[in-house]
């Protein structure tokens, strides 16, 4: 019998995204109550003030907010990421975004960039199970 483990899961969407990421938050406002929540600060605020749900908050993510994330990731204290950003739409701080995605390659780290992969992440009994066992590399 597998046994619950409490996870920390960042939360992160840019301004156009910013709407699909509540509402799925919303759809899964049970399994992210059991968990702890982080977030860049616009994307957080929300959150928190839309689903009453607890969100520490980082920086926004052009000032920064991305790279507190990242940092999170390379000293193995995040489990999984929930980055909404946005294809149709330049961000300034771009350079962010892609070394917050390159640090989930190099950790193996569970990183959902749209509401379907969301979905499985969320709901899968993998998820927070004292089962399963991420492989993390040994650099
Ligand atoms: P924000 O940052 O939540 O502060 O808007 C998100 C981002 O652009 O990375």
């Amino acid at each position: 019998m597998a046994n619950f483990v409490k996870k920390t899961i960042a939360l992160v969407a840019h301004d156009h995204m910013k709407k699909d990421l509540v509402e799925w938050s919303r759809d899964h406002i049970e399994q992210l109550k059991q968990h702890d929540l982080v977030a860049t600060g616009t994307t957080g605020a929300l959150i928190a003030d839309t689903l009453n749900l607890s969100v520490h908050r980082f920086k926004s993510g052009p000032l920064g907010g991305d790279q507190q994330i990242g940092a999170l990731i390379a000293e193995k204290k995040l489990d999984c990421l929930i980055f909404f950003w946005d294809p149709l739409n330049p961000a300034p701080h771009d350079p962010d975004v892609k070394a917050l995605l390159r640090l989930c390659s190099v950790w193996n780290l569970p990183v959902a960039c749209n509401r379907a992969t969301a979905d499985l992440i969320i709901t899968s009994p993998h998820f927070s199970s004292d089962e399963y066992h991420r492989f993390v590399p040994d650099y």
